[in-house]
């Protein structure tokens, strides 16, 4: 009998998604070629419709070996013939989410992921999806007019995480998903050990069972959940911006956890980065997106409120240290900082990211006078431009496609592009810290089935995204994240 306040469905589909992102539309597909009827249970509203997918760049990191081996995948381009995209095997996939990760990354699901990676996006675009070379941010023009593809992230959706999310729709009604908005998942229904459907929060506070073979969960991380976000990953965190959905709160890890779904990866990491600190609205703003991010920090100085470098900017490309510089940022005093360039510098920073519509920057003529403009001790600042400026081995010579090693020898060391920042006006961006996305998630086998806390597999129950925990910690390499919703979102599909 039901409780009085909930209504029981029976079968609403063979499979339910809950979520509706990269991973919960790609596991929908996957279940949908198989013939399965699926129903896609997304919490927020039409118009605010795609999860953090939608708020990206697109950008997806796979294995390929080079250019004439992506030829079949992304759309043609008059910059192809002048193009070199070096190749990135599934073994430099591999050691870097080794080397990002400290070892902290699962084994079997990197295997699978960086060799499924590519396999998964042709299966996506046979499907419909759309891929392209990223020349606006993974690529410099060099003096001859040619470009070199650096940092093993090559491809990405066009029209950005807007076109990838569009494309999923359109994919899903071809393929007949049925696809619902507004819906409040909010617990798992089970009967005899087996995951048996879903609860879905009605407006007036009663829940809607919905009942199917199999559950897909697809819904995110906690990173818009302030609470969860003190309590796991510390004191401060909840000062962080949601880059964002406002929608991923945690909602159904908790629900999983609590019919004993085995927690995976770390839990008290995640993915954060640069971003602009004073536009207003710059917390999932969807007009601007991935825009309130500042990225072309390689090439300048990061200086905390003090006038003091903190990191080394150039320690790798930016696929490789973006994700963890929020952080740093974050345990700054007044969680803020500034990037510093130089006029020489400017037109190399990422047009769509520093030309931003309402970006917060100063410039002023002088170093000294730029740190009165942004409240700084100008003394300080003007010190530390000059320590940098005169510790830099001028005879090795600047190049960003490569790691020149171009070192500052101060203190922190910038290990690569280190240039002289001597040219008036000079630059500052103020950047707080943006949280991306959690790293911690449930624990499941390859497949995307779920585990208990004693390792078995919860019947019925799969995830993917990032929900799924064990790939990531401390730190990510760019384009991941959509790559592993692709990858497990897939795999979960093929057996839900
Ligand atoms: C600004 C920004 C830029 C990024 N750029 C990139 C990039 O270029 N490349 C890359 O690889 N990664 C990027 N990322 C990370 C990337 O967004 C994620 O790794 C990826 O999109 C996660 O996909 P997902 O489907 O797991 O989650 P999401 O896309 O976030 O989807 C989760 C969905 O679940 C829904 N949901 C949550 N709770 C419930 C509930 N209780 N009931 C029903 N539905 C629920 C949410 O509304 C949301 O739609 C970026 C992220 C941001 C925020």
């Amino acid at each position: 009998m039901n409780e009085p306040n909930q209504t029981r469905q029976d079968k609403a589909a063979d499979v339910i998604v809950v979520g509706g992102g990269n991973a919960a539309f790609t596991a929908a597909h996957a279940a949908a070629v198989r013939g399965r009827n699926v129903l896609l249970l997304e919490k927020a509203p039409r118009d605010l419709f795609g999860g953090n997918s939608y708020y990206t760049a697109g950008a997806t990191r796979i294995a390929h070996d080079g250019l004439a081996d992506l030829q079949d995948l992304i759309e043609p381009d008059e910059r192809h013939p002048l193009t070199e995209v070096p190749p990135y095997s599934a073994a430099d996939y591999r050691r870097d989410l080794e080397k990002v990760t400290d070892g902290r990354n699962d084994p079997e699901l990197t295997e699978v992921l960086v060799n499924e990676a590519g396999p998964g996006l042709r299966w996506l675009n046979s499907l419909g999806l759309k891929y392209r070379l990223m020349y606006e941010r993974q690529a410099y023009e060099r003096p001859d007019g040619t470009y070199l593809f650096w940092g093993g992230l090559h491809v990405g959706n066009v029209g950005g995480g807007e076109g990838l999310m569009h494309d999923h729709l359109k994919v899903a009604e071809k393929l007949g998903t049925e696809v619902r908005y507004g819906q409040d998942v909010s617990g798992l229904l089970t009967e005899g050990g087996k995951v048996r459907g879903v609860k879905v929060r009605q407006q007036d506070g009663s829940m809607l069972e919905l009942r199917a073979d199999s559950v897909v969960l697809a819904a995110g991380g906690f990173e818009a959940n302030r609470d969860l976000r003190r309590a796991h990953l510390g004191e401060g965190w909840e000062n962080a911006k949601v880059r964002g959905t406002p929608f991923n709160t945690g909602q159904m890890l908790l629900a999983a956890l609590e019919i004993g779904a085995a927690r995976g990866g770390d839990w008290g990491s995640c993915h954060s980065t640069q971003w602009d600190a004073f536009t207003p609205d710059n917390e999932s703003n969807r007009e601007l997106t991935n825009r309130l991010t500042r990225q072309s920090y390689p090439l300048g100085i990061i200086v905390n409120s003090d006038g003091e470098r903190f990191v080394d900017e150039g320690e790798d490309f930016r696929n490789y240290t973006y994700a963890k510089f929020g952080k740093h940022i974050l345990q700054q005093p007044g969680s803020i900082a500034y990037q510093i360039f130089d006029d020489a510098l400017r037109p190399m920073l990422r047009t769509e990211e520093y030309d931003m519509p309402g970006v917060s920057v100063a410039s002023a003529p002088t170093v000294e006078e730029l740190a009165e403009k942004i409240g700084l001790d100008p003394e300080a600042l003007a010190k530390t431009v000059n320590d940098y400026n005169n510790s830099i081995d001028l005879t090795i010579p600047f190049d960003p496609n490569i790691k020149d090693g171009r070192r500052a020898d101060t203190k922190p060391v910038k290990s690569n592009w280190a240039t002289p920042l001597a040219t008036g006006p000079f630059y500052a961006y103020a950047v707080t810290c943006g949280i991306t996305f959690t790293f911690g998630g449930l624990k499941s086998d390859t497949d995307g089935r779920v585990l208990d806390t004693s390792g078995a597999p919860i019947p019925g129950l799969f995830v993917c995204g990032e929900m799924l925990g064990g790939l990531f910690a401390g730190n990510y390499p760019g384009g991941s994240g959509l790559a592993a919703g692709v990858v497990f979102g897939r795999r979960a599909g093929s057996l839900a």
